[in-house]
C-alpha cells in the first residue's frame, strides 16, 4: 500500500461524520429507506431503472441476519409499491453466509419469494474469495427454485472462466464485475490490462451459454470491448444491460443511454453508511483515491 494511502487511511476513524457524510452522500443515497426510495424515484424520472442495496457485511448473530432478511423483504415490497423499475442486492455474508451457508440459503429464499410475489428479481453479491464457494453453492440452489434469482461474477478472479462453465445449465443471470476485493495474486489478475482482458472474455462465455449479462463498470473501453462481443452473439437490447454505481462518472451513464443501452444505478443506503464505508476504503485503499479525486473534482 502506498505510504500516502495509508497515511489518509489511518486518519479515517478521526475525521468529522458530518465531513464523512458530505464524501460519502455522492455515493450513498442515506439511512433510510425513504432517503433511498426517493433518490430512485428520480434517478427513474430521468430514464434509470435501480438496484437497491442495504449497506451491510459480515453480520455475526443469526438475529442480525433474520432482521436483515426482513429488511430486504419490506423494502421489496416499498419498491413494488411504487412501482419502480428496481431490485434487490444482497450481500451473502449479509445474510449470514459467515455463520452457515444454510442460514444464507434460507434467507436467500425467504426474499427471493418474496420477491417473486412482487414480480421482482434478487441479485447474489459476491465478496471475497473464501466465500466464492459458498456463494456458489447458495445460488445453485436458489437457481433450481425460483427463476428471479441472479449472481455476480468476477473477472479478476482466475476460476471465474472454470465458474461459468461449472454452473449447471439453464436459464441464467449474471452480473459481471472486476472485483471489488484486492486478491492474492496466486488466484487472481492484479493488474489492470489482464483483468479487462477477463472480464471480456468471461462476457463472451456467458454469451456463448446464452445467459443474460449485466455489465457492471464504469471502465467504458472494456465496455467497447463487451459491446463488440455482445453484437456478435446477436443478443438484442433485452439480453443485456449496463449496470453503475450512484455517483460514480454519471457523464458516462448520460452517453450510454443516448447510445441506447439501458444503465441500471446501484443505490446504497442504510445507517451504517459510516462503518462500511471505512471497512471498504481500507480493503481497497484505490477507492480513497476515486473518492478524494471526485470531491475535489479533479478528472
Ligand atoms: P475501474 O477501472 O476501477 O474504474 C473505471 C473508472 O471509473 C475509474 O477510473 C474511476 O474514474 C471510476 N470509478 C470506478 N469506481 C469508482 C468509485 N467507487 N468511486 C469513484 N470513481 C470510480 N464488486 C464485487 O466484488 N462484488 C459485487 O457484488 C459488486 N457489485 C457491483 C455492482 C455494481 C452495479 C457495480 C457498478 C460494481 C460492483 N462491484 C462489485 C464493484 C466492481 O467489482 C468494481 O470494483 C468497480 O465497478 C470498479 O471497477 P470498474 O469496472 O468500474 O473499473
Amino acid at each position: 500500500m502506498a505510504l500516502l494511502d495509508r497515511i489518509v487511511l489511518s486518519t479515517l476513524p478521526w475525521i468529522p461524520t458530518p465531513v464523512m457524510r458530505r464524501l460519502a452522500s455522492r455515493y450513498i443515497a442515506g439511512e433510510e429507506l425513504d432517503d433511498a426510495l426517493a433518490k430512485l424515484r428520480r434517478l427513474s424520472e430521468r430514464g434509470f431503472p435501480g438496484i437497491l442495496d442495504v449497506l451491510g457485511e459480515g453480520i455475526t448473530s443469526e438475529a442480525e441476519a433474520r432482521k436483515v432478511a426482513e429488511t430486504y423483504r419490506h423494502a421489496a415490497g416499498e419498491i413494488a409499491r411504487a412501482g419502480l423499475d428496481c431490485y434487490v442486492s444482497v450481500k451473502p455474508t449479509h445474510v449470514g453466509l459467515g455463520l452457515s451457508e444454510g442460514l444464507a440459503h434460507e434467507l436467500y429464499a425467504s426474499i427471493a419469494g418474496r420477491c417473486r410475489e412482487l414480480g421482482l428479481f434478487l441479485r447474489v453479491e459476491m465478496e471475497d474469495h473464501p466465500t466464492t464457494d459458498g456463494t456458489l453453492r447458495v445460488f445453485e440452489r436458489l437457481r433450481g427454485r425460483f427463476s428471479n434469482v441472479g449472481v455476480v461474477l468476477q473477472a479478476r478472479l482466475f476460476r471465474t472462466l472454470a465458474d461459468i462453465e461449472r454452473l449447471a445449465p439453464g436459464p441464467l443471470e449474471v452480473r459481471m464485475v472486476k472485483g471489488i476485493y484486492l486478491e492474492p495474486k496466486e488466484i487472481a489478475h492484479t493488474e489492470a490490462e489482464p483483468i479487462r482482458g477477463a472480464y471480456v472474455e468471461c462476457v463472451r462465455r456467458l454469451c456463448a451459454r446464452g445467459a443474460r449479462v449485466s455489465l457492471a463498470t464504469h471502465d467504458d473501453g472494456m465496455a467497447e470491448r463487451c459491446f463488440r462481443v455482445i453484437r456478435e452473439a446477436g443478443y438484442a437490447r433485452e439480453r443485456y444491460e449496463l449496470q453503475v454505481l450512484l455517483g460514480v462518472r454519471e457523464e458516462l451513464w448520460e452517453r450510454w443511454k443516448q447510445a441506447g443501452h439501458v444503465v441500471r444505478v446501484y443505490v446504497p443506503y442504510g445507517p451504517e453508511w459510516r462503518a462500511y464505508s471505512q471497512r471498504r476504503l481500507r480493503k481497497n485503499p484505490q477507492l480513497l483515491r476515486h473518492v478524494i479525486r471526485d470531491a475535489l473534482r479533479i478528472t
